[in-house]
């Protein structure tokens, strides 16, 4: 390996999956972390450890410059960001990398691409990977050229920021009436909030699922696709439960989708692995944005090939080719994953606070990705996922059996967790048919009816 010391600039489950990978590749690992982490599994298991600022995390793992001081501090090779805080920034890769380190990660230019999504859209378009019906590229200021344009893809539509993110920065519009107004304020939102107030426009897809593709793509012209995971269960656009492969979705289409997102992968140069997001409606796919790091839920995608992704990451990134072929991936049965957040389970308030006492489940295909134990704080200051329970067995049914039997021997006191609608979940009779859409949870919740009484 080209490296020799990796510095992990995240937090949490994710710091200890990467801290893991880096172990057993033989690579001596750095932890960073703010005041409030001292405690941290990861922290705990590194062989070097830097306190990188207060608990904010615009003061610590959004601070770019300690960051690269630390790695700096300690002579580290790479740093691998994980997912959320610096992951997908085109400044931080392009910093890490001037500054002498490899970042664990797609280049500046590729993040820099895939994060606007206009360029991003031409990139699918040209690489024969299907995309929403929608405006080619940026809509203009002519209002008569944007009607035109809403009519010719159909009502309804959405206008959506280039440079947005997180949910953030998108409006449906359902007629000529409302178009106008819609374009000024997502185009006045765009550029306060991404500092960019380019907009498009794409027919609005009424009921979807959401289904993605996960790739590993190496520096030699190599990417292979492993499959994909239905993540449709959302609330307020955060998944909750994952699931691979995507319920009803032919081996056919797999391949077709699978070796389009493989083929865009060498097209723009990516490296490591990544996640083409797509919504499903009526048997089509529509590419809606790339991930460029690994994603939360990969696990799933793990337990069905047998492949280690963030090990591949690494690999590829240090300049090793990919260590599988197209050809040898074979998906085997089925995976779930419930993510376990410190939240009340009803209001979804966070419950940060001690864990007075754990017990995990085991057995058979059944995996857990957490950096909590017993006596760990759940610090109030960052997301509120704990743990990830990832169970896998032959078929759909059977890990739904498997899932609900681990979360039945789960016990984790002193905090409220989201346990109980997990077990809701994966008991509904609409979850145990399969490929329900992305509205079906906030339904379920009666979250939807709650947001019309407020419009
Ligand atoms: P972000 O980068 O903010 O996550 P995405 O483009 O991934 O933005 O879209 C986020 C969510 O918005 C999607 O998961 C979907 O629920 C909804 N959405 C985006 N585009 C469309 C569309 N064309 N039709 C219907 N829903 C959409």
């Amino acid at each position: 390996m080209k490296f020799e010391k990796v510095l992990i600039a995240n937090r949490g489950e994710i710091a200890l999956r990467i801290l893991r990978a880096c172990k057993q590749l033989g690579l001596k690992t750095v932890a960073v972390h703010s005041t409030a982490d001292r405690e941290l599994m990861h922290v705990k298991l590194a062989d070097e450890t830097i306190c990188i600022g207060p608990a904010s995390p615009k003061e610590s793992y959004l601070n770019i410059p300690r960051i690269i001081a630390a790695a700096e501090a300690v002579g580290a090779s790479a740093i691998h960001p994980g997912y959320g805080f610096l992951s997908e920034n085109a400044d931080f890769a392009e910093m890490v990398e001037k500054s002498g380190f490899i970042f664990i990660g797609p280049t500046a230019d590729t993040i820099r691409l895939m994060g606007d999504k206009v360029s991003a859209k031409r990139a699918m378009i040209r690489n024969g990977v299907p995309c929403v019906p929608g405006s080619d590229g940026a809509l203009g200021d002519d209002p008569a050229e944007n009607r035109r344009l809403a009519n010719e893809i159909g009502y309804p539509i959405i206008i959506k920021a280039a440079g947005g993110g997180g949910g953030r920065g998108m409006r449906v519009v359902r007629s000529d009436a409302e178009l106008d107004d819609a374009i000024a304020l997502t185009r006045r939102e765009a550029d306060m909030f991404f500092n960019n107030p380019a907009v498009y426009m794409e027919k609005f897809l009424e009921n979807p699922r959401h289904i993605e593709f996960q790739v590993l793509s190496d520096t030699h012209g190599h990417a292979v696709y492993l499959g994909e995971r239905d993540c449709s269960m959302q609330r307020r656009n955060q998944k909750v439960l994952e699931e691979a492969p995507a319920p009803f979705i032919t081996p056919e289409q797999r391949a077709e989708i699978g070796e389009r997102c493989a083929k865009a992968c060498v097209d723009i140069g990516y490296r490591g692995a990544g996640t083409f997001e797509f919504l499903y409606e009526n048997g089509q796919f529509y590419f809606i944005e790339m991930n460029t790091r690994v994603q939360v839920e990969h696990p799933v995608t793990e337990l069905i090939t047998g492949i280690d992704i963030v090990r591949e990451m690494i690999a590829v990134s240090a300049g090793a080719p990919l260590s599988i072929k197209q050809k040898d991936i074979q998906l085997r049965g089925h995976a779930f994953e419930c993510r376990i957040n410190a939240e009340d389970p009803k209001t979804f308030m966070p419950s940060p606070g001690e864990i007075t006492r754990l017990h995990i489940p085991g057995g058979p295909g059944v995996r857990w990705d957490s950096h909590i134990y017993q006596g760990y704080k759940v610090p109030p200051y960052y997301d509120s996922l704990i743990g990830k329970l990832i169970c896998h067995d032959d078929d759909r049914e059977l890990a739904i059996g498997r899932t609900l039997q681990a979360l039945d021997e789960m016990v984790i006191e002193g905090i409220k967790t989201n346990i109980p609608l997990h077990k809701d979940l994966l008991t509904d009779p609409v979850e145990i048919k399969g490929g329900a859409s992305i509205h079906y949870l906030e339904h379920k919740l009666g979250l939807d009816k709650e947001e019309s009484k407020k419009e």
